[in-house]
């Protein structure tokens, strides 16, 4: 048995007591306990807002070099402890190892890459005439409340948390209930090297998100999560009108052209579909196939699924694992069960790993789901789960208008060997990001910006786009 790990809040450089505690349990072994964590309340939220303006006005008034220093020297720190933080991290989440390896590991690689883009992104941008002088300055915003969700939560709270302080602003961050104890074991060694007030970390559910959102003293919040949350974030941050960024849910398409290689798409869109169980925000989440190539292509993707083994996170033989939580599991069953009484095919596939103690945890086998219609339910909803519908369409016409056919706009993928083709194809589409010939980020440079149109958010977060979310462009004009 595993020692459970007891996970404090970081307030103001200290470590601080919640009015209570709460439980963090396994995904896959349910009776096993990973972690109690201290359960913040208002007072706690308050007091983690109060430290950040506290330590802001040193802050923002330390060079940029020397705050880049000390984020990179923290990326080391973050680095060095990532091997003993994954089995944690899966635990807690229920991803693989290797998910949670490259949840880390690409974490403290974009802490990395914010550090080289901020001294350039952050210099005074000026111009001089005769009789006019002009300085347009990167100021930080001032506090920033980060609220972040359970899948991937290193990387989406360091595509966030790095800009911000790198930037001069001091933060306030709110793990998921659901996974909060690597989170804030990886923050602890950033935390270590800031000075007391400008890292905090506040435990606790949507009352605490919501403190955070509505309060005063915070002039931003970045959020990554729910649609139906976010627009709850939103509101609560009209009261002060502060920025917001919002990193929300997807509905992604995945086009495949008739001229597609289906020994290279099928394992990469199938890839794109199931890992984490479907549960990544830019998840494959319905695929459009050409009618004459449908059952070809629905045999194929069928068989690469079936080869796929469900089992325990630290498993190794495990493709995936399980869902986050019961609730998550019987909703997204409950999605296949309606599928399948409309009178669609529920294909459901692979097996589970020889050790996994399939009833203790919270699995799923894929499915793949075909004789929908264009608008059902399993069709229209972002299930976040490993139940893929696959639909048939007539021409590209008709493609892009299923694909454009939704209020989400986060992701997509077109695949063809006409690569000319494909692109064109894929500008049609309303997205933030459209991908060609693979639906994943392991190949993303440091220049591609990601985020959502339409209902899946606002903002874009790497790259100079996502250091801009956390600046205010102060113009300075002297006329002689
Ligand atoms: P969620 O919206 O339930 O929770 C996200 C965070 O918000 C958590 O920290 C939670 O405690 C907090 N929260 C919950 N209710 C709140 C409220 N009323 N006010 C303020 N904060 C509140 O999302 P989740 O279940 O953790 O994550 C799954 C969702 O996140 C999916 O829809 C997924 O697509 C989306 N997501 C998006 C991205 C992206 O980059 N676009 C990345 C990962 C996940």
């Amino acid at each position: 048995m595993t020692a459970v790990r007891h996970v404090p809040m970081l307030i103001g450089g200290e470590e601080a007591a919640g009015r209570g505690v709460f439980e963090v349990r396994d995904p896959g072994r349910a009776r096993e306990v990973v972690a109690v964590v201290e359960d913040g309340g208002l007072g706690h939220a308050d007091a983690a807002v109060a430290a950040a303006a506290c330590a802001g006005a040193r802050w923002k008034r330390t060079p940029g070099e020397e705050r880049a220093l000390v984020i990179s020297k923290a990326a080391d720190d973050c680095e060095a402890a990532a091997g003993a933080l994954a089995p944690l991290l899966s635990r807690e989440n229920g991803g693989t190892l290797t998910e949670s390896r490259m949840d880390l590991l690409r974490g403290t690689a974009l802490l990395r890459d914010f550090v080289a883009l901020a001294p350039g992104f952050l210099a005074p941008r000026t111009a001089e005439t005769g009789t006019h002088w002009l300085s347009v300055e990167k100021a930080p915003v001032g506090v920033v409340a980060l609220i972040v969700p359970w899948n991937s939560p290193i990387v989406l709270t360091m595509s966030k948390l790095g800009p911000a302080l790198l930037a001069g602003n001091t933060v306030v961050v709110k793990p998921s209930v659901l996974a909060p104890a690597a989170l804030t074991e990886y923050l602890r060694h950033l935390a270590a090297l800031l000075p007391p007030g400008v890292l905090n970390v506040v435990h606790g559910d949507a009352e605490v998100g919501q403190a955070l959102a509505a309060h005063p003293a915070v002039r931003k919040v970045s959020f990554t999560g729910s649609v139906a949350v976010g627009r709850q974030i939103m509101a609560a941050a009209a009261g002060n009108l502060k920025k917001v960024s919002l990193e929300l849910g997807g509905n992604d398409a995945a086009i495949v052209l008739d001229d597609a290689d289906f020994d290279v798409a099928v394992p990469r869109l199938c890839q794109g579909a199931f890992t984490r169980a479907g549960q990544i925000c830019f998840a494959v989440k319905r695929v459009y196939v050409p009618r004459r190539r449908f059952a070809e292509f629905y045999e194929r993707l069928c068989a690469t699924a079936d080869g796929y083994r469900v089992g325990y996170g630290l498993d190794e033989q495990a493709t995936f694992g399980p869902l986050i939580s019961a609730r998550e599991r019987d909703r997204v069953r409950g999605l296949a069960e309606r599928a399948r009484s409309a009178g669609a095919e529920v294909r459901e596939l692979g097996r589970p790993t020889d050790a996994v103690d399939w009833d203790a945890g919270h699995y799923l086998l894929p499915a793949v789901v075909r004789g929908l219609e264009p608008d059902a339910e399993l069709v229209a909803v972002e299930q976040f789960g490993p139940v893929l519908p696959v639909l048939p369409y007539r021409d590209e016409d008709q493609a892009v208008a299923f694909a454009n056919g939704t209020e989400y706009g986060l992701a997509s993928s077109v695949w063809g060997t006409d690569t000319d083709r494909a692109i064109g194809v894929a500008r049609r589409i309303e997205a933030g990001a459209t991908f060609v010939n693979s639906h994943n980020l392991s190949s993303l440079s440091f220049d591609m910006p990601f985020g959502g149109v339409k209902g899946s958010g606002l903002g874009r977060e790497r790259t100079a786009l996502g250091l801009q979310e956390y600046v205010e462009d102060h113009a300075i004009r002297l006329v002689r």
